[in-house]
């Protein structure tokens, strides 16, 4: 598979520049030139998979000879040991109040769905590095688990150094212990005096300035990298065919998902595999406060606004980074359009999205916003629903849920109310102590993380200050 970028569709890449890299080096995000569609049949000999099976089979025309099909299966399994289960996410099929399929991506290391991508990211850096005998600085913004996800793939590994920036005091303090609790002396925590898309120009910048970011040997791992779309496109899958209320009807009935969404990189993945042929009917974009994406997808208002803090820290974005990929896709797979598109919104802060576009974004996606009366609405009910069985989810994950009854009050006469909707649990809730006052029950702290709760913390605040930042990196490797 060759690898084109959105704003330059004639120049070709492979998996590994792609991987690497992050961004192409004219700003736009990197595509695949094109697509082999999964038949009906190969679908059907998927189904009975474990989850680390359908992984390789998924994931390995995208890297072809970055490395072997068996050496992919290796760094899968060893990359997915450190999950709590056998096939690491879990759907519930109904099992609670609001009689919706939730499939839980929570179960790693990190307790956020993060984990998923980034472990096998981990293990592909090390993987590269040592076969190149080179040594990379990862530089990633966070908006609370990417982060922590991030640093537990990367802690202790050789030839690495992993540098964290998260929004200071904007995250919850789960979050932030899980990350600046780490020993390990590659890894370095920064606090910025700002938000989160803050500190995701600040990574920005040190890319694009291509003297630092070479001299450095600069790697990122943030949402856009695409072996994180990739792996995060395999539990669409394995979700669809464990789904009860879609077998009687599996590859007859599409299904509908329901996405917490920041950065649209999960989103984004869903799309992905709807492109490869996964029977799905609509995405649904869930957001908070935060609802650029959801003015975008209803009304074409794609608008940067301020950004709201709310108890779902890690959507508090405006910059949404993996939607150039979809503007690419609704302006005919034109890169002159996509870069006109792009110039105009780093110019403006915002894209007015004709008709015709909205139509194309439609035909995929729907979208809703919850405040966070309407989110802690959602998590009162389904933790204390009657006859003792109450859930409890965080906030990220109550949005999604939320987003669905919305949607489907919103869409009466649209199919889709016809089809199973299955909902992604992005995080555990003991993340988000501050959100749990509003439910009914007790949240066990995972015992694996109980540790970071007492342990000393190590991180600097610093500046919104791109040379203060640069300075400290430079000092550090
Ligand atoms: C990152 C994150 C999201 C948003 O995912 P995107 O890929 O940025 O859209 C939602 N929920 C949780 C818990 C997250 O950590």
């Amino acid at each position: 598979m060759e690898y084109i970028s959105t704003r330059n569709n004639k120049k070709t890449f492979t998996f590994e520049d792609v991987f690497l890299k992050g961004l192409a080096p004219d700003g736009g995000l990197f595509i695949p030139k094109s697509l082999n569609k999964i038949t009906k049949d190969k679908l059907k000999s998927f189904r009975n998979l474990s989850y680390q099976d359908l992984a390789q089979k998924i994931i390995f025309p995208f890297i072809n000879n970055f490395m072997s099909e068996s050496e992919l299966s290796e760094i899968i399994k060893k990359s997915y040991s450190v999950f709590d289960r056998d096939n690491v996410v879990n759907l519930t099929n109904r099992n609670n109040a609001l009689e919706i399929d939730i499939l839980e991506l929570f179960h790693g290391p990190t307790l956020a769905f993060k984990d998923i991508a980034m472990q096998l990211i981990g293990n592909f850096y090390e993987y590269n590095l040592k076969k190149k005998n080179k040594k990379i600085n990862i530089i990633v913004a966070t908006s609370g688990d990417t982060g922590a996800a991030a640093i537990d793939s990367i802690k202790g590994k050789k030839n690495m150094n992993i540098f964290v920036l998260h929004p200071y005091n904007k995250i919850s303090i789960v979050q932030r212990k899980i990350m600046t609790t780490t020993k390990e002396k590659n890894v370095f925590n920064i606090a910025i005096k700002g938000n989160f898309d803050d500190c995701q120009n600040l990574v920005k910048s040190m890319f694009s300035d291509q003297d630092f970011s070479n001299s450095i040997n600069m790697s990122g791992v943030n949402s856009i990298n695409w072996a994180r779309i990739i792996a995060q496109t395999v539990y669409y899958f394995y979700g669809y065919f464990q789904s009860e209320y879609a077998k009687g009807k599996l590859y007859e009935d599409p299904v509908n998902f329901s996405i917490p969404t920041g950065n649209f990189g999960d989103a984004y993945a869903g799309y992905l595999a709807k492109k490869m042929g996964l029977p799905i009917n609509k995405l649904i974009i869930a957001t908070n406060n935060n609802d650029i994406l959801h003015r975008a997808i209803s009304n074409g208002d794609y608008e940067v606004n301020k950004v709201f803090q709310t108890l779902s820290p890690s959507m508090d974005i405006q910059v949404a980074s993996n939607f150039e990929r979809l503007i690419y896709d609704i302006n005919d797979f034109s890169d002159n359009e996509t870069k006109k598109v792009m110039n105009e919104i780093k110019k403006t802060g915002k894209y007015k999205i004709p008709k015709d576009k909205i139509a194309k974004i439609k035909k995929n996606f729907l979208s809703a916003s919850l405040n966070e009366e309407e989110m802690k609405k959602i998590m009162i009910k389904l933790s204390t629903a009657p006859g003792g069985e109450g859930i409890i989810v965080d906030p990220h994950t109550a949005i999604g849920l939320g987003a669905i009854i919305k949607v489907i009050s919103e869409n009466k006469d649209s199919e889709v109310n016809k089809f199973n909707t299955i909902s992604l649990a992005t995080a555990h809730p003991a993340k988000f102590p501050e959100a749990m006052k509003y439910v009914q029950g007790e949240v066990g702290f995972p015992e694996k993380l109980e540790h970071v709760m007492k342990e000393k913390e190590n991180f600097n605040i610093m500046d919104n200050n791109i040379e203060v930042i640069k300075n400290y990196i430079l000092k550090k490797i």
